[in-house]
């Protein structure tokens, strides 16, 4: 029965208190956390490089069109 309510408290704060998907450590929940899951853009970039090496690794022959790569420009502005 102890076992059972520890179990339902780390699913609740697993809810509360997500890991990030790449490093592992606590993210704002989504509300408050334009990047979620993930804890930082870097983070970001990195698992969807991640999920790009495989889709190339499966797809390496077929050809890709252009101007769909899936990869987001960064809002840098360099003068
Ligand atoms: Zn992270």
């Amino acid at each position: 029965m102890l076992a059972t309510r520890k179990t339902l408290v780390l699913q609740l704060q697993n809810m509360a208190h997500p890991l990030c998907p790449t490093c592992k450590k606590p993210v704002e929940p989504y509300q408050n956390n334009p990047l979620f899951p993930f804890c930082s853009e870097r983070c970001k970039l990195v698992d969807l490089g991640n999920w790009l090496e495989d889709r190339y690794r499966v797809t390496l022959e077929v050809p890709f069109s252009e101007g769909d790569d899936g990869v987001p420009d960064t809002d840098e502005q360099k003068p």
